[in-house]
């Protein structure tokens, strides 16, 4: 059932949220063994929340447009007084002392929070093998990665957990595990959705957004937790996006650009699959059969994405990670200074991969490698926001694999980073540049498993995203690929 079916028929008190939730709760306790989607579930308090839902109905009230659906929290979303670990064990046993702006909104809305779920160890990978309690698998495959970082809320979704689910995207950590997983993930414009509460990886790219099976479930989860918010001086003042009202509109007369250097055409990155590429195509050619126009579009600098991400996402960790120094947060180990005891108790408390980007970070912003490192990091993305805004005079979304291959089999790519980088290559363009973007299941690869498209507007594009993957979702489900 559908988040928005659950949600009418909850607020028509056709159906008890406590139903809901009892229903869904007996999946995980029965699914997630195998899966591992959830690093906690929170029975008792999304009892709770379903009981009070239900207490609204039988009062008269309106619960909201999200009555009684379960959604699954992505466990770098900070929920009071539940722990919140970002599958770290530095944060072991922190609970924090408030909620994210998301997690409130979802509340308010009538949704019901019933867990936290598996990530990459503070959202750093494309697998969620790098966390500290083990990966979590691909409901479609259990012997393959659900993506990453919010594999756990990709696979909650996947396995029908949770008809939504709530991620955060700094590289692709939403569209990448969404296109894996083979359900609708969107990264909204940075500063769409409030990033209160959601514990930082790297500021300047991290955006919270939508994971559901479907883009009209996506589209209403997004209205709910879009909009600006005084807790976060980056969110966009008179921003309502209202992605639900266009999902009917059509792409007739839409101007559509293809990437050529990430869409196999002259000067094409590595490592596109051919099968990804041929649903691409398909997805192009089932917008133009929609009455859409079709241009190959050149952005040069898309290429130079991957380079300039692990130069400014990892700067901006290693400064946001100081914070975790034994003191405030989570894992103490003591020792006899407290020099040796914040070293002691990071050391003990990160992961090899959260040690490797701190180390990256920390190394190009040091004095002398600055300018060579980090400062040039930033003149492309300079360059790369000109370059798009050129694209955009011409074309008014574009669309993409949303990654270079389907979902691959666990453990394959753990021992060599870069193999794991290249994953992003496609979604990294839209966090640098701030703009939104949506992945949209399109047909299948060789292996059997989900393929995803991406489709990226300009920054406030946010429903024009929702209006194309909507037609891509008809022709999916029309048999197009
Ligand atoms: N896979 C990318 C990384 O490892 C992106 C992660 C993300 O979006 N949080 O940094």
């Amino acid at each position: 059932m559908s988040a928005l079916d659950i949600a009418a028929a909850v607020r028509s008190g056709e159906r008890r949220a406590t139903d809901v939730l009892d229903e869904h709760l007996a999946r995980i306790e029965a699914g997630d063994g195998d899966i591992h989607a959830f690093n906690l579930v929170t029975a008792d308090a999304a009892r709770e929340e379903a009981e009070a839902v239900d207490a609204a109905v039988a009062r008269g009230d309106d619960p909201g447009p999200l009555a009684g659906v379960p959604v699954a929290l992505k466990d770098n979303m900070c929920t009071r007084g539940i722990p919140t670990t970002c599958s770290s064990k530095v944060l072991e046993g922190w609970r924090p002392p408030y909620d994210a702006t998301v997690v409130t909104r979802l509340r308010a809305a009538g949704a019901v929070a019933v867990g936290k779920t598996n990530l990459d160890e503070f959202a750093m990978g494309s697998s969620t093998e790098n966390s500290a309690f083990g990966p979590t698998h691909n409901p479609r495959d259990l012997t393959r990665v659900p993506g990453g970082s919010s594999g756990g809320t990709a696979a909650s979704v996947a396995a029908d957990f949770t008809p939504l689910g709530i991620g955060s995207d700094t590289g692709g950590s939403i569209r990448q595990p969404a296109a894996f997983c083979g359900v609708v993930g969107m990264k909204p414009t940075y500063g769409a959705v409030s990033r209160y509460g959601l514990i930082a990886f790297a500021s300047s790219l991290d955006q919270i957004g939508p994971f559901a099976s479907s883009v009209a479930d996506a589209a209403a989860m997004f209205d709910v937790i879009a909009g600006p918010d005084p807790r976060d001086s980056t969110s966009i003042r008179d921003y309502a996006p209202n992605a639900s009202s266009v999902l009917d509109r059509g792409v007739a007369g839409l101007r559509v650009g293809v990437i050529r250097e990430l869409s196999g055409g002259a000067g094409t990155v590595d490592g596109l699959s051919a099968d990804v590429l041929a649903r691409t195509q398909e997805a192009v050619d089932a917008l133009a059969a929609a009455g859409a126009t079709v241009e190959e579009i050149s952005v040069p600098s898309a290429t130079l994405g991957l380079s300039a991400y692990y130069l400014v996402a990892p700067a901006e960790a290693s400064s946001n990670l100081a914070r975790y120094d034994g003191v405030r947060y989570g894992l103490r180990v003591d020792a006899p200074t407290t020099g040796e005891m914040n070293t002691a108790s990071r050391t003990a408390g990160f992961g090899p991969e959260v040690k490797r980007r701190i180390m990256l970070g920390t190394y190009a912003l040091s004095a002398g490698y600055y300018d060579a490192f980090y400062g040039k990091a930033l003149k492309v993305r300079t360059m790369m926001l000109r370059e798009f805004a050129e694209a955009y005079e011409k074309v008014d979304v574009l669309v993409t694999p949303t990654a270079p291959t389907t979902a691959f089999p666990l453990g394959e790519r753990t021992a060599d980073p870069m193999t794991m980088y290249v994953n992003d290559v496609c979604t990294i363009p839209s966090n640098l540049t701030g703009h939104p973007g949506i992945s949209v299941p399109f047909g299948i690869g060789e292996d059997g498993l989900p393929v995803g498209v991406q489709v990226l507007a300009p920054a406030l594009g946010d429903e024009l995203t929702f209006q194309v993957a909507s037609v891509l979702e008809a022709a999916a489900a029309g048999g197009a690929s």
